[in-house]
């Protein structure tokens, strides 16, 4: 039996292993890479493997980094099955469709900025190939066994990470053998809102575990409410400006809804209007509440004594563009909530072009800005920014909330892999920077005292 790191190995994006053994190839995970030229020229690779030659595919969770090469793989010959919870199958629908609309929309800027006699590179891949392979889709519940070959058993735990996210165990024959390998996905970190805490595993064979913020510990998320409850009240009541937020469409911008409701409720929350500027965010938001019976205790409690309480917190959703950039004109008392997250892209910029100028107004930024987005920007003290290529002075305050992580940290990464019952034979940490995934496994050889090691991108590692 073989396993092949393909992506996210020295690294946090592309997330993609192929597992082979005599009769039998399928994928865990088909993500994209992210950030940059790089990036993208590895998303245009020819695929290491024979698409047509998979069995099937299982997918941890929605996010475009382990999931967004799946019409390229259906539009190169897959025609296999693709499992994934429930609420997974449900968030890609949105995101595939979302993640072609923006190649295509790429495409044709390439194509219009294109020298004469020179190729414009063609979409990755197109929204009708992102609907083809939504088809192959199928959805499995929590904690179900399925059997996707006759040498293969597989259950989905969830993750903690987002709505749907999980850790996929597998148990593979081969050679009159059983072995069990896990993969973690992205593991959450636990206490957090909307989603339950990662499900501990007893036992492995062969342990594939993420470690993106392997090197560092989160705030604890009483400290981080505090710091919004200080934005907010420093904004809205004594300046009288506006609190813009850029968020993640999936996940951030849920967590971001249930702590404002949560500030309602206990009467910490200034008098504001919450909107959600952003289509894609208020169709996960739905999803979410779809899915309830898999929300933690907390968020399902909010969600009742949301529908049975008439002082209901003042949210908006809203739709249309003209809605959106009539928010503009509010001078004060709003709190808009839009994508993109890092502020590259989306209804976002005209908020921000709006609001940097008002030295009343606030940005609180509540997730990772990658260098060399307009977020980055921003955070670094950037005393002018070029939005719309226009000149825009900053003049908003700017908080930084650290501790809404969707990711485990080094403590709770350490406390999942404690409640294995025996060492697994393997341990590969994954999806983390080189340098943090190095730091990981060497922790966890300090610690555990197992052998935990980092695949080179490209290794195949042949199981014994
Ligand atoms: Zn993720």
């Amino acid at each position: 039996m073989k396993l092949t790191f393909l992506g996210a190995a020295g690294e946090v994006t592309g997330s993609c292993f192929l597992v082979e053994a005599p009769g039998l190839r399928f994928l865990v995970d088909c993500g994209m890479f992210q950030g940059g030229r790089e990036a993208d020229a590895k998303n245009a690779q020819p695929f290491a493997f024979d698409p047509r030659a998979l069995d099937f595919v299982l997918i941890t969770h929605a996010h475009i980094d382990h999931s967004g090469l799946l019409p390229r793989l259906a539009a190169e010959g897959f025609r296999g099955p693709i499992y994934a919870t429930e609420a997974t199958a449900d968030l890609l629908a949105v995101m595939l469709l979302d993640a072609a609309h923006i190649q295509e929309k790429e495409a044709e800027w390439r194509e219009r900025g294109r020298r004469r006699r020179e190729a414009a590179a063609p979409p990755l891949y197109t929204v009708i190939e992102a609907q083809a392979c939504l088809a192959q889709l199928k959805p499995v519940a929590y904690d179900a066994e399925v059997a996707p070959h006759p040498s293969v058993r597989c259950r989905f735990r969830d993750a903690g990470h987002i709505l749907g996210s999980a850790i996929v165990e597998a148990r593979v024959t081969a050679g009159g053998q059983t072995r069990r390998l896990v993969f973690s996905g992205d593991l959450g970190q636990p206490g957090r809102p909307i989603v339950r805490d990662p499900t501990p595993v007893a036992e492995a064979d062969v342990l594939v575990v993420e470690s993106t913020y392997g090197n560092r510990l989160h705030k604890p998320l009483d400290e981080t409410l505090d710091e919004l409850v200080a934005a907010l009240d420093e904004t809205i009541v004594k300046r009288r400006g506006n609190v813009v937020i850029p968020a993640f469409a999936v996940g951030r911008t849920q967590d971001l809804l249930y702590l404002l409701a949560d500030l309602h409720r206990s009467h910490r929350l200034p008098p504001v209007q919450v909107y959600v500027d952003s289509p894609m965010a208020t169709k996960a938001t739905a999803i979410t509440i779809r899915h309830a019976d898999i929300l933690d205790a907390p968020t399902r409690a909010q969600l009742d004594w949301l529908r049975t309480n008439p002082a209901q917190p003042r949210f908006s959703f809203v739709q249309d563009v003209e809605e959106s950039m009539a928010l503009d004109r509010v001078r004060h008392g709003a709190v808009i909530i839009a994508a993109s997250g890092m502020c590259d892209g989306g209804r976002i910029r005209h908020h921000l072009a709006a609001n940097l100028p008002r030295p009343e107004s606030s940005i609180v930024f509540t997730g990772f800005q990658a260098q060399g987005t307009l977020g980055r920007r921003i955070v670094d003290g950037a005393r002018e920014v070029r939005i719309f290529g226009e000149d825009i002075p900053v003049r908003a305050r700017v908080h930084t909330i650290g501790g809404l992580s969707a990711h485990a940290d080094q403590a709770a990464l350490l406390g999942w892999l404690r409640k294995f019952r025996a060492p697994p034979r393997q341990t590969f940490v994954v999806h983390g920077e080189a340098a943090t995934a190095d730091l990981f496994a060497q922790t966890v050889r300090e610690q555990l005292g197992w052998g935990a090691t980092v695949p080179a991108r490209g290794a195949t590692i042949t199981l014994p």
